[in-house]
């Protein structure tokens, strides 16, 4: 299951993890006609492919697409949160709701997601968790307190869960994007991009492909050995 599959680093990652050869569940809020077209392109790679409309906020929606999805495709065995969104505002302009809309997508659509499919990953003694959190929730980035606090809770989430089920066979992982070209940036001025590359050692914005390849790591036993930890996929900015 990924959620957030319509655009951006999701539907890379879905795409991914066709090529694998995993039959694919994703949600998406609002695209459909990109939704449709997702499904027709996981399925010419020969996987099974549905499309959900799920808004992640909802915790008996995202339960329904758990259990849907198992009746599908005959069971489950990994989760990618990837679906998210940013309202940027300095906090002494940011209202109430910018900061729940970010926090509610973001951090609780991941709880959503993991308390929606852990009963079934415990039953069954295994399954893998990966979501998707931020360098933003690492380093701290100005204009983004509800953004840079959701991710950095998902980083908590990720830890805490890993310790919680590793004895069932279950791992939980995070990776944390740097600066991806998405359309989640493409509202960002040419010289905002500019400044932001000055931060960049790699000097260039990331590829959604280049952060589906570490979700595709974590999502098989290549990293069997891997839990609670969260994979930087940001060309150097954290540490510049
Ligand atoms: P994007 O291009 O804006 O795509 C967002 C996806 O999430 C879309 O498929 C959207 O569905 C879905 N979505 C949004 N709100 C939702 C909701 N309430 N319920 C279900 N689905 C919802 O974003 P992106 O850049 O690929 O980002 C993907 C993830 O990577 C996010 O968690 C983001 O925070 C993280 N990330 C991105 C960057 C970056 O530079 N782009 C950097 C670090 C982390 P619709 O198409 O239907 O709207």
């Amino acid at each position: 299951m990924v959620s957030g599959a319509t655009r951006g680093i999701g539907r890379g990652i879905a795409l991914e993890l066709a090529k694998q050869g995993a039959n694919i569940s994703f949600s998406y809020v609002s695209s459909s006609k990109e939704a449709a077209t997702l499904e027709s392109e996981l399925a010419a790679l020969g996987v099974k492919a549905k499309a959900f409309q799920v808004d992640i906020k909802n915790f008996d929606t995202v339960k329904n697409w758990v259990e849907e999805t198992k009746a599908l495709f005959g069971g489950l065995d990994l989760v990618v949160n990837n679906a998210g969104i940013i309202k940027d505002k300095a906090l002494a302009m940011m209202d109430i709701k910018e900061w729940h809309d970010v926090i509610n997508t973001n951090l609780d659509g991941t709880f959503n997601l993991c308390r929606a499919a852990i009963i079934t990953f415990l039953k069954q003694k295994s399954g893998n968790i990966i979501n998707i959190t931020s360098v933003s929730g690492m380093v701290g980035l100005p204009r983004q307190t509800n953004y840079s606090a959701s991710k950095a809770g998902i980083i908590g989430l990720t830890k805490a869960l890993a310790k919680e089920v590793a004895a069932y066979g279950i791992r939980v992982n995070a990776v944390a994007p740097g600066f991806i070209e998405t359309d989640m940036l493409k509202d960002l001025s040419d010289d905002f991009k500019a400044k932001i590359l000055e931060h960049v050692p790699l000097a260039r914005m990331g590829k959604v492909e280049e952060v589906a390849k570490a979700v595709k790591f974590l999502a098989t036993d290549e990293s069997k050995y891997i839990t609670g930890q969260t994979i930087v996929v940001d060309g150097g900015m954290s540490i510049a």
